[in-house]
């Protein structure tokens, strides 16, 4: 008697692989610090985006350092997927409103910038509170569609890609994934 199929397993497939990501981050923390130290900008507030962002910024971090850019260092929780889905914005604003911001040289780092909504929000909420001396973004990924991004300047981008939902290297799918060294297409999109 034959035996039935078997059911073929989604196979993850790899976008970046982990050294990959390495490289860029070196670039990514050599530009940064080029930039800020031709502003003659010696220390930098690091504000990093939960959850996603928490593996990338801490490779950053430790790239910085290396580089002697003084840091302070903070997090901010900013949710709005459920699944593979984006909704509704949540802001935890008491973590903003622990630490003066006024005359800050800010760099929010995030995971990857989509329609551009949780960076519009956390900008809008640091101007409404604050007047830091300079305000810009890093992401490691922006993915390639169009994003409202006239107000929104990100100068540190790692890499574009498809617009696909992606998971690993902090990013997840319902707390999945996170874990992975490199980013994946999500395999049951
Ligand atoms: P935006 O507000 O720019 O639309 O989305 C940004 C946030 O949504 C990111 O910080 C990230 O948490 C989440 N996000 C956007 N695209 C993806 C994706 O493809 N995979 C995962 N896991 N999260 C995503
Ligand atoms: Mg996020």
């Amino acid at each position: 008697m034959l035996a039935k199929p078997l059911k073929k397993e989604k196979q993850i497939k790899i976008l970046l692989t982990e050294e990959e990501i390495k490289e860029s981050i070196k670039l990514l923390a050599k530009r940064i610090h080029e930039d800020y130290t031709k502003k003659e900008i010696t220390e930098i507030y690091l504000l990093f985006v939960l959850k996603g962002s928490f593996i990338f910024a801490a490779d950053l971090i430790r790239e910085l350092s290396k580089l002697n850019l003084k840091m302070k260092i903070d997090a901010i929780k900013i949710s709005s997927y459920e699944g593979t889905k984006s909704g509704k914005i949540n802001i935890c604003l008491s973590e903003l409103l622990i630490n003066n911001l006024d005359n800050k040289n800010i760099l929010i780092i995030d995971d990857i910038l989509d329609t551009g909504k949780t960076l519009h929000t956390l900008k809008w909420n640091i101007k409404r509170y604050y007047k830091p001396k300079s305000l810009e973004f890093c992401c490691l990924l922006k993915k390639e569609q169009k994003i409202n991004d006239v107000y929104l300047n990100v100068n540190y981008i790692g890499f574009v890609i498809p617009n696909r939902f992606i998971v690993g290297y902090g990013l997840d799918y319902n707390g999945l994934y996170r874990e992975l060294p490199y980013i994946a297409i999500y395999p049951g999109e």
